[in-house]
């Protein structure tokens, strides 16, 4: 089955360029140049990797993203020219996976396509995140978890390779539960249960690390 990568780009010539790379590099793309439209077409059938330009006509890149992100996961490299909106691209708000500045080189796209799908591939393969039920299962099966380890592993998860610092995981656990005190500390041990969880069922396998200073980051 081939790899569909959607391109969301409203300049025809770069769309195009784009594509044909793809094409090359052995992907199915599928080319939108309108937001909308892409994201109703998303919710048909989901892409594999979606190449997200940020300015687009009608409903722009930050807005797509965002909407994209209410019923996928789906990893998303957001395309800017402006250089000072990538800490929104990247964080918790927007929900992109990884970025590239205006003027880019489609070589280099190509290369963060296929790091992010090995990545991607590779843990969803172990541990999917079922944000409907809000459950989380490894090889199929369901993890035993309190409100606050699910928001942080499904967190965490989503966005293999991401480092999280305690303040968002915190506003994570706190989501759909603002009643829940939770502390700094609390994330910690949290985080200790969530990893003591994962042992029991991929034992050996180390997929939380501690970012000494930022946090903490999911790979596996
Ligand atoms: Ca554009």
């Amino acid at each position: 089955m081939s790899t569909r990568v959607a391109i969301v780009e409203d300049e025809p010539e770069l769309a195009a360029l784009v594509a044909d790379y793809a094409r090359a590099a052995g992907y199915e793309p599928a080319l939108f140049d309108d937001g909308a439209q892409a994201l109703a077409a998303f919710q048909d059938a989901q892409p594999d990797l979606v190449v997200l330009d940020l300015m687009l006509p009608g409903l722009d890149g930050l807005s797509v993203c965002r909407a994209l992100r209410a019923f996928s996961q789906v990893p998303v490299i957001m395309v800017t020219a402006r250089v000072e909106e990538i800490d929104r691209l990247l964080g918790l708000e927007a929900g992109a996976d990884d970025y590239l500045c205006k003027p880019f080189s489609p070589r280099e796209l190509m290369a963060r396509i296929k790091a992010i799908l090995r990545r991607s591939g590779h843990a969803a393969a172990v541990l999917a995140v079922d944000s409907a039920a809000h459950r989380i299962t490894v090889h199929g099966k369901p993890l035993d978890l309190t409100p606050s380890e699910y928001g942080i592993l499904a967190a965490l998860a989503r966005r293999p390779g991401q480092v999280f610092s305690r303040a968002q995981l915190l506003d994570l656990a706190r989501e759909g539960n603002a009643s829940l005190d939770v502390t700094d500390r609390a994330i910690d041990s949290h985080i200790k249960n969530v990893r003591r969880k994962l042992e029991a069922v991929l034992p050996g396998v180390e997929a939380i690390h501690s970012i000494y200073g930022l946090g903490y980051r999911f790979d596996l």
